[in-house]
């Protein structure tokens, strides 16, 4: 690290010598699990980001680990979008001024629903969150935070029978792929959760989505873990990425520092697409915004965390209260968070859990990483040797985490990946 080429000492170019060094851009939950695994597999690591870590997306999700991967397009999708679109109140949200900008990513999103692609997409999913709590555990173990993740499962609620039967496709392809869920009705939900409302017709009970208690202190942990097994943390915001004659990546840094290594790894969230444009290789990644309300004198607390596909928000039992969040609103990176609609999500969460209080509450906005066909790019750039892509894991950049960061690492380090990674490649669009 240095202004302008210059080689200081003890950074990550004196130490290429002993090890192979990599610079992870981007201290979300996917860098900072990719650094962890990358520098306990002895590669020198260097994890760098523009502000905290874990302050970014990575910082207010809704803290599931869940399992049952759903393709964001389809048939079923697509009849509802006008629907959703119309409704003030609904699950997605488009601002107009920014439908002009969102349309070449949504004819590929569209594209990503045609039955074929459909199944190639779940497949892929799936292959990669059947194996996530495996690849989740160990991390935790490793970073001496397993209590992070409580072992209660996930709700899914309906409030009426016509919602429960507008889902049957995706309890379909749970079924299909093996995912285990039991329907309850009636009191059998109450006595799963008392909280809930006698309101709800049917739930599904998904027990393996697991919680984290508090997925911003889980980055800390470990970005701390990654620290202390001899990785170092630079903040910096990267402004250009070029390869060197002698094979190494250069990165340039907005206030005129240069990084160098032998591999650098872009998991810069949603920004990771100005990076990858910079390179020569534009990637249709998308910030699909969400919200979630953190409360805090909630007077309730709950036992499962709670999903409303009909209305798409969860519920979830936090370290520091119950959080309510999601949806999405397409509305681009640089517009102002809107936020009533979090405000509309909580109103929603109080109709089935009517003695939820809303004290000492605080609003939050992030960006999904969101790519038009749901899966995430883990992959070397198909441009430059040395630089590799982690990232548009959309919805699920915390459930995937561990698994990107092994699957990464393996390739990485020449070991063969357990999956397939060829669905999960940068040159696929
Ligand atoms: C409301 C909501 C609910 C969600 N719920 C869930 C859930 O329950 N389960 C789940 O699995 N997922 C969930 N997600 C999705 C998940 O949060 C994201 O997929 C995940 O956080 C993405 O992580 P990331 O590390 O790729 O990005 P980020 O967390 O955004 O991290 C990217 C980092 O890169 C840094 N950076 C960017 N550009 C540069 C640059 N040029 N130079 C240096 N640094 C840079 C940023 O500062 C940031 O720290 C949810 C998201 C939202 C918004």
């Amino acid at each position: 690290m240095g202004r302008a080429g210059a080689r200081p000492r003890g950074t990550v170019e004196s130490m290429a010598k002993d090890k192979k060094t990599v610079i992870v851009v981007g201290a979300g939950i996917v860098g900072a699990s990719i650094a962890f695994e990358l520098q306990r597999r002895g590669r020198q690591v260097t994890l760098l980001d523009k502000g905290e870590p874990g302050r970014g997306t990575s910082f207010g999700n809704m803290a599931s680990i869940a399992l049952d991967f759903a393709a964001g397009s389809g048939p079923t999708t697509w009849k509802r979008i006008p629907r959703w679109l119309l409704d003030p109140e609904g699950p997605v949200w488009l601002r107009p001024s920014y439908a002009p900008k969102m349309l070449p990513w949504f004819l590929r999103f569209v594209a990503a629903g045609r039955p074929s692609r459909l199944k190639e997409i779940e497949d892929a999913g799936m292959s990669l969150c059947r194996r996530a709590l495996d690849d989740f555990r160990p991390m935790l173990d490793a970073i001496g935070a397993p209590e992070l993740m409580t072992e209660e499962g996930c709700l899914a609620i309906y409030e009426t029978e016509a919602e429960f039967a507008g889902d049957r496709g995706h309890i379909e392809m749970m079924r299909r792929y093996g995912f285990e869920h039991r329907v309850l009705s009636g009191k059998e939900i109450q006595d799963h959760e008392p909280t809930l409302s006698s309101k709800v017709a049917k739930a599904v009970l998904l027990p393996d989505n697991k919680s984290i208690r508090d997925p911003y202190l889980l980055v800390v942990k470990l970005v701390e873990a990654a620290k202390a097994a001899g990785a170092a943390f630079v903040s910096g915001e990267v402004s250009g990425v070029e390869r060197k004659p002698d094979g190494s990546v250069r990165l340039r840094l907005s206030d005129g520092r240069h990084l160098e290594a032998d591999d650098v790894v872009l998991a810069a969230g949603v920004r990771t697409r100005f990076l990858a444009q910079a390179l020569g290789e534009p990637i249709p990644l998308e910030t699909e915004r969400g919200y979630h309300t953190q409360i805090m004198k909630p007077g309730i607390s709950m036992r499962y965390s709670i999903i409303w596909p009909h209305r798409a928000f969860m519920v979830t039992q936090t370290a520091g209260g119950i959080r309510v969040g999601g949806n999405v609103e397409l509305a681009g990176l640089d517009a102002a968070p809107d936020y009533r609609r979090p405000r509309v999500l909580v109103r929603h969460a109080q109709r089935v859990l009517p003695d939820l209080k809303v004290e000492e509450a605080k609003d939050w906005m992030g960006h999904r990483p969101a790519l038009p066909d749901t899966i995430p790019i883990v992959s070397p750039s198909s441009r430059i040797p040395g630089v590799w892509y982690a990232t548009g894991h959309g919805h699920l950049g915390l459930t995937l985490s561990a698994t990107t960061a092994r699957l990464l690492a393996d390739m990485m380090t020449g070991a063969k990946p357990p999956v397939d990674m060829t669905p999960f490649r940068i040159n696929r669009y």
